[in-house]
Protein backbone atom coordinates (compact mmCIF):
# COMPACT_ATOMS: atom_id res chain seq x y z
CA UNK A 1 0.00 0.00 0.00
CA UNK A 2 1.06 3.31 -0.23
CA UNK A 3 1.73 5.10 2.60
CA UNK A 4 3.76 8.23 4.43
CA UNK A 5 6.36 6.95 6.33
CA UNK A 6 8.27 8.94 9.16
CA UNK A 7 11.53 7.35 9.66
CA UNK A 8 13.53 10.23 11.72
CA UNK A 9 11.78 13.51 13.06
CA UNK A 10 12.63 16.66 11.04
CA UNK A 11 11.44 19.65 10.01
CA UNK A 12 8.57 19.93 7.61
CA UNK A 13 10.12 21.94 5.15
CA UNK A 14 12.79 19.14 4.88
CA UNK A 15 10.21 16.83 3.85
CA UNK A 16 10.60 14.08 6.51
CA UNK A 17 8.07 11.80 5.09
CA UNK A 18 8.33 9.54 2.78
CA UNK A 19 5.92 8.84 0.56
CA UNK A 20 6.46 4.97 -0.56
CA UNK A 21 5.32 1.12 -0.48
CA UNK A 22 4.69 -0.19 2.67
CA UNK A 23 3.15 -3.83 3.99
CA UNK A 24 -0.61 -3.53 3.98
CA UNK A 25 -1.46 -4.84 7.75
CA UNK A 26 -3.74 -7.45 8.76
CA UNK A 27 -6.41 -7.33 11.50
CA UNK A 28 -5.20 -8.89 14.72
CA UNK A 29 -8.04 -10.58 17.25
CA UNK A 30 -10.63 -8.12 18.02
CA UNK A 31 -9.23 -5.16 15.49
CA UNK A 32 -10.61 -4.39 11.94
CA UNK A 33 -8.87 -3.56 8.90
CA UNK A 34 -9.97 -0.04 7.36
CA UNK A 35 -9.30 1.46 3.81
CA UNK A 36 -8.81 5.17 4.25
CA UNK A 37 -10.71 7.83 2.39
CA UNK A 38 -9.26 10.42 4.31
CA UNK A 39 -7.06 11.82 7.51
CA UNK A 40 -6.90 15.16 8.94
CA UNK A 41 -3.33 16.82 9.52
CA UNK A 42 -3.22 17.43 13.47
CA UNK A 43 -0.94 19.64 15.20
CA UNK A 44 -0.17 16.60 17.20
CA UNK A 45 0.81 15.24 14.00
CA UNK A 46 3.62 18.07 13.60
CA UNK A 47 5.02 17.75 17.39
CA UNK A 48 5.59 13.61 16.44
CA UNK A 49 6.88 14.72 13.02
CA UNK A 50 8.83 17.43 14.03
CA UNK A 51 10.37 15.30 17.25
CA UNK A 52 8.68 17.97 20.23
CA UNK A 53 7.15 14.75 21.14
CA UNK A 54 9.59 11.26 21.88
CA UNK A 55 9.58 8.76 19.31
CA UNK A 56 7.66 5.72 20.01
CA UNK A 57 7.60 3.65 17.50
CA UNK A 58 10.44 4.47 14.35
CA UNK A 59 9.51 4.05 11.37
CA UNK A 60 5.57 4.78 12.05
CA UNK A 61 3.02 6.38 9.53
CA UNK A 62 1.49 9.34 10.92
CA UNK A 63 -1.89 10.54 11.21
CA UNK A 64 -4.81 10.11 13.90
CA UNK A 65 -8.15 11.58 12.26
CA UNK A 66 -9.45 8.99 9.76
CA UNK A 67 -12.39 8.51 8.21
CA UNK A 68 -13.00 5.14 6.46
CA UNK A 69 -14.22 2.00 5.21
CA UNK A 70 -14.15 -1.38 7.29
CA UNK A 71 -13.23 -3.95 4.42
CA UNK A 72 -12.58 -6.75 6.80
CA UNK A 73 -13.02 -7.85 10.65
CA UNK A 74 -10.56 -9.31 12.62
CA UNK A 75 -11.66 -12.58 14.61
CA UNK A 76 -13.59 -11.31 17.33
CA UNK A 77 -15.02 -8.60 16.16
CA UNK A 78 -18.97 -7.99 16.09
CA UNK A 79 -19.59 -4.59 16.37
CA UNK A 80 -18.95 -3.07 13.16
CA UNK A 81 -19.80 -4.96 9.37
CA UNK A 82 -18.15 -4.69 6.43
CA UNK A 83 -18.89 -1.84 4.52
CA UNK A 84 -19.72 0.87 7.55
CA UNK A 85 -18.12 4.04 7.59
CA UNK A 86 -16.26 4.64 11.02
CA UNK A 87 -13.81 7.13 12.40
CA UNK A 88 -10.63 6.19 14.06
CA UNK A 89 -8.73 8.55 16.50
CA UNK A 90 -5.62 9.73 18.77
CA UNK A 91 -6.59 6.97 20.91
CA UNK A 92 -5.45 3.49 20.22
CA UNK A 93 -6.51 1.29 23.19
CA UNK A 94 -5.99 1.28 26.50
CA UNK A 95 -5.35 -1.60 28.98
CA UNK A 96 -8.69 -1.01 30.85
CA UNK A 97 -6.75 -2.72 33.88
CA UNK A 98 -5.31 0.80 35.08
CA UNK A 99 -6.33 2.63 38.40
CA UNK A 100 -7.32 5.40 35.67
CA UNK A 101 -9.10 2.70 33.23
CA UNK A 102 -11.05 1.88 36.56
CA UNK A 103 -12.16 5.12 37.32
CA UNK A 104 -13.56 6.22 33.67
CA UNK A 105 -10.38 8.31 32.95
CA UNK A 106 -9.08 6.28 30.34
CA UNK A 107 -7.79 9.48 28.59
CA UNK A 108 -4.86 9.13 31.72
CA UNK A 109 -4.39 5.36 31.16
CA UNK A 110 -0.93 4.01 32.35
CA UNK A 111 -0.37 2.17 29.51
CA UNK A 112 -2.15 3.51 26.74
CA UNK A 113 -1.05 3.52 22.67
CA UNK A 114 -1.97 6.10 20.45
CA UNK A 115 -2.65 6.27 16.78
CA UNK A 116 -0.08 7.47 14.24
CA UNK A 117 2.39 7.87 17.42
CA UNK A 118 2.54 4.12 19.06
CA UNK A 119 1.16 2.29 16.34
CA UNK A 120 1.09 2.66 12.48
CA UNK A 121 -1.76 6.00 11.53
CA UNK A 122 -3.78 6.88 8.56
CA UNK A 123 -1.79 8.63 6.60
CA UNK A 124 -1.74 5.58 4.25
CA UNK A 125 -4.30 3.29 2.04
CA UNK A 126 -5.06 1.03 4.91
CA UNK A 127 -5.19 0.96 8.63
CA UNK A 128 -5.93 -1.37 11.59
CA UNK A 129 -7.70 -0.85 15.21
CA UNK A 130 -9.84 -2.39 17.85
CA UNK A 131 -13.18 -2.46 17.06
CA UNK A 132 -13.85 -0.87 20.29
CA UNK A 133 -11.85 1.83 19.94
CA UNK A 134 -13.27 2.99 16.46
CA UNK A 135 -16.15 5.36 16.12
CA UNK A 136 -19.22 4.87 13.77
CA UNK A 137 -19.60 8.18 11.90
CA UNK A 138 -22.86 9.86 11.65
CA UNK A 139 -24.58 10.56 8.36
CA UNK A 140 -24.52 14.13 6.93
CA UNK A 141 -20.85 14.87 7.47
CA UNK A 142 -18.91 14.38 3.51
CA UNK A 143 -15.40 12.19 4.33
CA UNK A 144 -13.41 15.45 4.40
CA UNK A 145 -15.46 17.41 6.89
CA UNK A 146 -15.98 14.64 9.04
CA UNK A 147 -11.97 13.95 9.63
CA UNK A 148 -11.39 17.33 11.39
CA UNK A 149 -14.25 16.04 14.03
CA UNK A 150 -11.98 13.32 15.19
CA UNK A 151 -9.20 14.91 16.70
CA UNK A 152 -9.43 18.86 16.86
CA UNK A 153 -13.48 18.51 17.32
CA UNK A 154 -13.41 16.12 20.50
CA UNK A 155 -10.31 17.25 21.87
CA UNK A 156 -12.09 20.69 21.62
CA UNK A 157 -14.89 19.57 23.29
CA UNK A 158 -12.80 18.07 26.06
CA UNK A 159 -11.64 21.17 26.52
CA UNK A 160 -15.44 23.23 26.79
CA UNK A 161 -16.79 20.34 29.39
CA UNK A 162 -13.27 21.26 31.34
CA UNK A 163 -14.11 25.25 30.83
CA UNK A 164 -17.78 24.44 32.92
CA UNK A 165 -19.88 27.02 31.13
CA UNK A 166 -22.65 28.10 31.15
CA UNK A 167 -24.95 29.95 29.03
CA UNK A 168 -23.79 33.36 28.67
CA UNK A 169 -20.85 32.61 30.10
CA UNK A 170 -17.77 34.64 28.57
CA UNK A 171 -15.09 32.71 26.88
CA UNK A 172 -11.66 33.02 25.14
CA UNK A 173 -10.12 31.17 22.80
CA UNK A 174 -5.62 31.49 22.10
CA UNK A 175 -4.81 30.37 19.09
CA UNK A 176 -7.75 29.53 16.11
CA UNK A 177 -7.07 26.69 14.04
CA UNK A 178 -8.86 23.70 13.47
CA UNK A 179 -9.59 22.73 17.01
CA UNK A 180 -11.04 26.63 17.57
CA UNK A 181 -13.08 26.19 14.18
CA UNK A 182 -14.85 24.05 15.60
CA UNK A 183 -14.91 24.74 19.41
CA UNK A 184 -16.64 28.21 18.81
CA UNK A 185 -19.72 26.19 16.67
CA UNK A 186 -20.77 24.39 19.97
CA UNK A 187 -19.66 27.33 21.85
CA UNK A 188 -22.51 29.50 20.26
CA UNK A 189 -24.81 26.90 20.00
CA UNK A 190 -24.51 26.91 24.04
CA UNK A 191 -25.36 30.47 23.82
CA UNK A 192 -21.53 31.34 25.03
CA UNK A 193 -19.62 34.43 24.07
CA UNK A 194 -16.12 33.92 22.62
CA UNK A 195 -13.06 36.24 22.59
CA UNK A 196 -10.80 34.86 19.87
CA UNK A 197 -7.10 35.81 19.82
CA UNK A 198 -4.86 34.62 17.38
CA UNK A 199 -1.83 36.56 15.39
CA UNK A 200 -2.83 35.24 12.24
CA UNK A 201 -5.24 37.46 9.72
CA UNK A 202 -6.73 34.36 8.34
CA UNK A 203 -7.26 32.84 11.63
CA UNK A 204 -9.07 36.43 12.74
CA UNK A 205 -11.43 36.91 9.45
CA UNK A 206 -12.08 32.87 10.06
CA UNK A 207 -13.05 34.01 13.72
CA UNK A 208 -15.29 36.25 13.05
CA UNK A 209 -16.77 34.79 10.16
CA UNK A 210 -17.82 32.29 13.21
CA UNK A 211 -19.47 34.71 15.20
CA UNK A 212 -16.72 35.58 17.85
CA UNK A 213 -17.66 38.78 19.63
CA UNK A 214 -14.29 40.03 19.65
CA UNK A 215 -11.15 39.16 17.36
CA UNK A 216 -7.79 40.54 18.34
CA UNK A 217 -4.24 40.02 18.68
CA UNK A 218 -2.63 37.03 20.37
CA UNK A 219 -1.23 39.12 23.89
CA UNK A 220 -4.18 42.04 23.32
CA UNK A 221 -6.45 42.19 26.21
CA UNK A 222 -10.00 41.38 25.14
CA UNK A 223 -12.37 43.83 26.19
CA UNK A 224 -14.27 42.17 29.07
CA UNK A 225 -13.07 40.05 31.60
CA UNK A 226 -13.41 36.24 30.76
CA UNK A 227 -14.94 32.90 32.75
CA UNK A 228 -12.91 30.89 30.97
CA UNK A 229 -10.45 30.38 28.48
CA UNK A 230 -9.00 27.31 26.50
CA UNK A 231 -5.57 28.17 25.36
CA UNK A 232 -4.79 25.65 21.63
CA UNK A 233 -1.59 27.90 20.29
CA UNK A 234 1.78 25.82 21.64
CA UNK A 235 3.28 29.05 23.23
CA UNK A 236 3.60 28.88 26.53
CA UNK A 237 3.76 33.17 26.89
CA UNK A 238 0.55 32.96 26.42
CA UNK A 239 -0.40 31.56 29.26
CA UNK A 240 0.65 34.75 31.71
CA UNK A 241 -1.19 36.64 29.51
CA UNK A 242 -4.46 34.29 29.40
CA UNK A 243 -4.36 34.53 33.11
CA UNK A 244 -4.92 38.75 33.27
CA UNK A 245 -7.62 38.51 30.97
CA UNK A 246 -10.10 35.99 33.53
CA UNK A 247 -12.08 37.13 36.22
CA UNK A 248 -11.96 35.90 40.00
CA UNK A 249 -12.40 31.69 39.80
CA UNK A 250 -11.56 31.73 35.94
CA UNK A 251 -10.97 28.90 34.59
CA UNK A 252 -7.45 28.23 31.95
CA UNK A 253 -7.46 25.51 29.99
CA UNK A 254 -4.68 24.39 28.12
CA UNK A 255 -5.31 21.97 25.27
CA UNK A 256 -2.41 21.43 24.00
CA UNK A 257 0.00 18.46 23.58
CA UNK A 258 3.20 19.98 23.43
CA UNK A 259 3.66 23.75 25.08
CA UNK A 260 7.18 26.10 25.20
CA UNK A 261 8.01 26.35 28.73
CA UNK A 262 5.79 28.59 30.16
CA UNK A 263 7.38 32.03 32.07
CA UNK A 264 7.36 32.86 35.20
CA UNK A 265 4.59 35.36 36.57
CA UNK A 266 3.07 37.18 39.84
CA UNK A 267 1.16 34.78 41.76
CA UNK A 268 -1.06 37.91 41.55
CA UNK A 269 -2.34 36.16 38.03
CA UNK A 270 -3.08 33.06 39.40
CA UNK A 271 -5.01 34.54 42.86
CA UNK A 272 -8.73 34.76 43.62
CA UNK A 273 -9.01 31.44 42.72
CA UNK A 274 -7.88 31.29 39.37
CA UNK A 275 -7.09 27.64 38.28
CA UNK A 276 -5.13 26.24 35.14
CA UNK A 277 -5.41 22.80 33.83
CA UNK A 278 -4.39 20.79 30.83
CA UNK A 279 -6.33 18.53 28.91
CA UNK A 280 -4.68 14.83 28.08
CA UNK A 281 -6.42 12.54 25.02
CA UNK A 282 -10.17 12.06 25.68
CA UNK A 283 -12.18 9.21 26.92
CA UNK A 284 -14.54 7.37 24.30
CA UNK A 285 -17.36 8.83 25.59
CA UNK A 286 -15.68 12.02 25.15
CA UNK A 287 -15.48 11.07 21.59
CA UNK A 288 -19.37 9.56 21.36
CA UNK A 289 -20.92 12.44 22.91
CA UNK A 290 -19.32 15.41 20.97
CA UNK A 291 -19.87 13.54 17.58
CA UNK A 292 -23.69 13.34 18.63
CA UNK A 293 -23.45 16.84 19.39
CA UNK A 294 -21.61 18.10 16.02
CA UNK A 295 -24.56 16.16 14.24
CA UNK A 296 -27.18 17.70 16.32
CA UNK A 297 -26.14 21.55 15.73
CA UNK A 298 -24.88 21.01 12.61
CA UNK A 299 -20.82 21.71 12.85
CA UNK A 300 -19.58 23.01 9.06
CA UNK A 301 -15.66 22.50 9.25
CA UNK A 302 -13.71 24.57 6.82
CA UNK A 303 -11.21 21.94 4.70
CA UNK A 304 -8.24 22.51 2.72
CA UNK A 305 -7.89 19.06 1.19
CA UNK A 306 -4.31 17.84 -0.09
CA UNK A 307 -3.50 14.79 -1.74
CA UNK A 308 -1.56 12.24 0.29
CA UNK A 309 1.44 12.32 -1.47
CA UNK A 310 1.57 16.12 -0.34
CA UNK A 311 1.54 15.63 3.42
CA UNK A 312 4.76 17.38 3.96
CA UNK A 313 3.24 20.12 2.42
CA UNK A 314 -0.01 20.49 4.64
CA UNK A 315 1.84 20.58 7.38
CA UNK A 316 4.45 23.29 6.46
CA UNK A 317 1.31 25.18 5.40
CA UNK A 318 -0.54 24.35 9.30
CA UNK A 319 3.04 25.46 10.86
CA UNK A 320 3.22 28.63 8.96
CA UNK A 321 -0.85 29.25 10.07
CA UNK A 322 -1.66 28.95 6.72
CA UNK A 323 -4.12 26.55 6.98
CA UNK A 324 -8.31 29.13 7.84
CA UNK A 325 -9.81 25.31 9.66
CA UNK A 326 -8.19 22.02 8.99
CA UNK A 327 -5.88 20.56 6.44
CA UNK A 328 -6.95 17.47 5.52
CA UNK A 329 -5.31 14.59 3.19
CA UNK A 330 -7.26 12.83 1.09
CA UNK A 331 -6.41 9.58 0.17
CA UNK A 332 -9.07 7.30 -1.20
CA UNK A 333 -10.88 8.21 -4.67
CA UNK A 334 -13.52 10.90 -4.17
ZN1 LIG B 1 -5.39 2.00 31.73
ZN1 LIG C 1 -4.80 15.37 17.15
Amino acid sequence: MKACLLRTPGRTDENPLEFTDCPEPDPRYGELLVRVQVCGVCRTDLHVIEGELPPKKSPVIPGHQVVGIVEKTGEGSRRMAKGARVGIAWLHKTDGTCGYCRRGEENLCDTPLFTGYSVDGGYAEWIVAPESFVYPLPQGFPDEQAAPLLCAGIIGYRCLRMAQLERGAKLGFYGFGAAAHVAIQVAKYWGVEVFASTRDARHQSLAMELGAKWVGGTLDAPPEKLDAAIVFAPAGDIVPAALKALRKGGRLILGGIHMSDIPSFPYDLLYQERTIRSVANNTRRDGEEFLALAAEIPVRTHVQVYPLSEANRALNALKNDAIPGAAVLRVGSA
